[in-house]
């Protein structure tokens, strides 16, 4: 028997191989905001960190970017997104884990797109 759970996809979007691994391998590029938020939340329950900085648009992209800290990350919740032209938003929730402490992260992220690309921008932290 295989074990369904390892091929589940981090962001919730259903199998891995058909959600977030097309981007990640860059098969396929995220066509909306949304689907790039996904594959990023995903690379970094991964560690996929290459993924996470070219995902990242050069303008804001931290130097020296690393997952090291990285919690564990439970799951990915979406509560809207949506894009006009090449500016777009996803709001969501993200859960994780640091020894025995859950917590959750919610932003609203910009993204902006180049050249029919996706990138993530910035974040603003949306207090609770
Ligand atoms: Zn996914």
């Amino acid at each position: 028997m295989n074990k369904p759970v390892s091929k589940k996809c981090p962001c919730g979007g259903g199998k891995y191989a058909k959600c977030c691994e097309p981007f990640h391998t860059g098969t396929k590029l995220p066509r909306t905001p949304e689907e790039l938020m996904r594959s990023r939340y995903s690379a970094y329950a991964r560690g996929l960190t290459e993924y996470v900085r070219s995902s990242w648009h050069p303008s804001t992209l931290p130097e020296g970017l690393t997952l090291e800290d990285n919690p564990e990350w439970l799951q990915l919740q979406i509560i809207a997104t949506g894009s006009h032209g090449n500016r777009g938003y996803v709001h969501f929730k993200a859960y994780f884990q640091v020894d025995d402490d859950i917590g959750v992260m919610e932003e609203q992220s910009h993204f902006v797109r180049e050249q029919g690309r996706w990138y993530y921008l910035e974040g603003e932290v949306v207090d609770a």
